[in-house]
């Protein structure tokens, strides 16, 4: 297995089909072949057929999804693409930084770079789901990449960055004794926090403003690990099995 075989590309809602071949070649051309589709508007189609000239294996090994986690589920890093800056900050790399990340851990475990829709980009709810955004330095006054172009700059870094690592140059990242947490993993995560958090009476779903976003960040900033993460759940089921007895207590006092 190469770190290649552990790359992910993510196109998510993606209406014209030509980018879907676009995207495909340029996958092929600079060395990667996972290709994840979630919910095309239009696929299979002859236009994909037709822009993907010589890497139709990389279209007829794509994996069709219905939503953005089934296509990261098992993956240790997902990083989301975005042409311009969003409303909360969140962890930034360079095209350049995105690739050496994505080389370096793909030699451990698999990741996925997710590109948006090409009229509005990810939703905040999906760019919460990666750990990291990348952005493409453009002009400030048409800063919106074609689709397949995005997905060719990205691709052509992660070459670089094996480029660099064969010639012994590219930086190497802190060892750690765990595996990352899973994106499934985290997302089952959060969705038990929420609850969690609606069980003691601090957080309101019906007025959520941006607490689980926050959260999100910060649990991402730390990069929680396999073993942190369900050290983190079994203080989760103790805090609401304390608020259950709690409440039963007072129920039978009252
Ligand atoms: N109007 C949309 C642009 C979508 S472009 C928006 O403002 O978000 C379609 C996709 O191409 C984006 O979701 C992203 O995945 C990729 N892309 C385009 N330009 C990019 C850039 N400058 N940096 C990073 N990704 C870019």
């Amino acid at each position: 297995m190469s770190n290649f075989d552990n790359i992910r590309i993510v196109l998510v809602n993606t209406s014209h089909p030509g980018n879907i071949g676009g995207a495909a070649r340029a996958i092929k051309n600079m060395g990667l072949s996972r290709l994840y589709l979630v919910a095309p508007k239009e696929y299979p189609a002859d236009r994909a057929v037709w822009r993907a000239a010589n890497a139709l294996d990389v279209l007829d090994n794509a994996v069709v999804v219905g939503d953005l986690d089934e296509a990261v589920a098992g993956c240790g890093l997902v990083v989301g693409t975005s042409a311009r800056g969003r409303r909360i900050t969140w962890p930034l790399l360079n095209p350049r930084e995105c690739g050496e990340r994505v080389w370096r851990e793909a030699e451990q475990h698999d990741v996925a770079i997710v590109f948006g829709r090409e009229d509005r980009g990810l939703t905040n709810e999906e760019l919460h789901k990666c750990t990291y955004h990348v952005h493409i330095p453009s002009n400030p006054d048409y800063s919106s990449l074609n689709l397949a172009a995005a997905v060719q700059v990205l691709c052509y870094e992660v070459r670089m960055a094996s480029m660099a690592d064969a010639e012994g140059t590219l930086p190497s990242f802190d060892e750690w004794d765990q595996p990352p947490a899973k994106a499934q993993d985290l997302e089952m995560y959060f969705q038990h926090l929420e609850q969690a958090l609606v069980d003691i009476g601090f957080h309101d779903r019906d007025n959520p403003r941006q607490t689980m976003t926050r959260l999100r960040r910060l649990y991402g900033r730390i990069r929680l690990d396999e073993m942190e993460l369900s050290i983190l759940r079994g203080v989760l089921t103790a805090i609401q099995n304390a608020a259950y007895r709690m409440k039963k207590a007072i129920e039978s006092k009252g």
